[in-house]
């Protein structure tokens, strides 16, 4: 119970891994009556919308918009290109990967899943040998998560591809962005991704309630060779809109493109690049913080190697049921919501309570990383968890540049 001294009043943080912190910017745009959806100023937002969503996917080719959150996104993407009986490989990272595999074998497909744990990043050349032996092509799809969001390891899409491309295998490659997009650096067509799916509540930091497949032609020629493709996920409308309705096949999401377009003239005006950049130098901020506590004590980074983390978020562990502890502190006391682990341990575990997030996505900026690690010592230090010192000091180096 939050103690005579409870210090949570005031602004508060959610820094878990989505939904996002949300712009007051994004927030006021959305504040308005419904438009007209039948002409005049949403029915122009839309293709500017697209480009501008296009530009920040890397990618010249297609956009579809789905209402929906990114689970729909796996099943829109699915739907277009996965017919019941088809192959796909699912190299998983963690639980997002194990995710969008089960919405595939949810739409009948036949789901290889390669684990690869949950402290690493893919093994390219394991999956390079397993496509190298599909000399009959079965396998139609491989679905890679960029960023798991539970471990939060990095996946090399550029390196998947290249794998593909040495054994010669038509498959396409279908990458989640859920948690990278507008955070860790993604390039689709340079990277040669067929497909990609994102939602809007993390990087792009609107409510959530919307979500993209992006997808060039040869993904397309695909779909256009499919048995049957539901009305609701075809993206071909979609993507093509001969009407305004077709864009959403159905009433538009009229709030979320305002929202949505709020937030793109953000990332526009801060440039996509120095967006990425800033994700960067906030990351190794937790990073050095982290390290730093866990120089004692039980506090470690979930993925051991910077190079293969994301910039977007960062998994935890520490010892049961600390982490829980250290959670409900800050949330209770200093107004701070830390993520919880996800798919680390079975839920309700003991184990379970050994492990926790810090989202870093999106709206965020310096003083609220200093805060949330300010935070986190607090809670510490409040609590009695050993960790090491300096923390905040190594902190404020990086965010200082120094
Ligand atoms: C958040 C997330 C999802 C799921 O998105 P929902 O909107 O919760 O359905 C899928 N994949 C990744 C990598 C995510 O971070």
């Amino acid at each position: 119970m939050p103690k005579l001294s409870n210090l949570s009043q005031g602004r508060g943080y959610l820094a878990i891994p989505g939904p996002s912190v949300m712009p007051e910017a994004v927030l006021n745009a959305m504040h308005r009556p419904a438009p007209n959806i039948y002409a005049g100023e949403i029915v122009d937002m839309m293709p500017p919308l697209m480009e501008d969503l296009r530009r920040i996917a890397g990618t010249q080719h297609h956009v579809a918009m789905y209402i929906g959150n990114g689970h729909a996104a796996w099943e829109a993407s699915l739907s277009n290109v996965v017919a019941p009986g088809d192959k796909v490989l699912v190299p998983a990272t963690g639980r997002f990967g194990h995710g969008w595999g089960d919405a595939a074998t949810g739409i009948g497909a036949d789901v290889e899943v390669m684990d690869f744990g949950l402290q690493s990043t893919m093994d390219i050349d394991q999956i390079a040998d397993r496509l190298e032996a599909d000399t009959n092509h079965e396998i139609k799809a491989v679905l890679a998560v960029h960023v798991d969001t539970s471990t939060s390891v990095v996946n090399d899409i550029a390196g998947l591809r290249a794998a593909l491309d040495a054994a010669d295998h038509p498959a396409l490659l279908m990458v989640d962005c859920i948690a990278s997009f507008a955070c860790d650096r993604f390039e689709m067509d340079n990277w040669g991704a067929d497909v990609m799916v994102t939602a809007c509540q993390k990087g792009l930091m609107v409510p959530p309630g919307v979500s993209f497949v992006f997808f060039n032609d040869r993904a397309a020629a695909v779909r256009d060779a499919m048995p049957r493709v539901s009305r609701f996920w075809d993206w071909t409308p979609r993507a093509n809109p001969e009407e305004f309705y077709q864009y959403h096949c159905g009433t538009a999401p009229t709030h979320h493109i305002y929202g949505l377009r709020a937030a793109l003239d953000m990332i526009h005006d801060e440039g996509l690049e120095a967006v990425w950049q800033r994700h960067e130098t906030l990351a190794r901020a937790v990073w050095a913080a982290c390290d730093a506590w866990g120089a004692e004590g039980d506090l470690s980074l979930n993925i051991a190697d910077p190079a293969l983390r994301s910039h977007a978020v960062t998994a935890l562990r520490l010892k049961a049921p600390q982490a829980t502890e250290l959670r409900d502190w800050v949330e209770g006391n200093i107004g701070l919501t830390l993520g919880i682990g996800l798919g680390m341990a079975p839920k309700g575990s003991p184990e379970s309570h050994g492990f926790f997030r810090l989202g870093h996505m999106g709206h965020v900026n310096g003083q609220m990383i200093m805060g949330m690690l300010g935070g986190i010592e607090a809670g510490m230090s409040a609590l009695g968890i050993k960790r090491g010192s300096g923390a905040l000091e190594a902190a404020a180096k990086v965010i200082g540049g120094a």
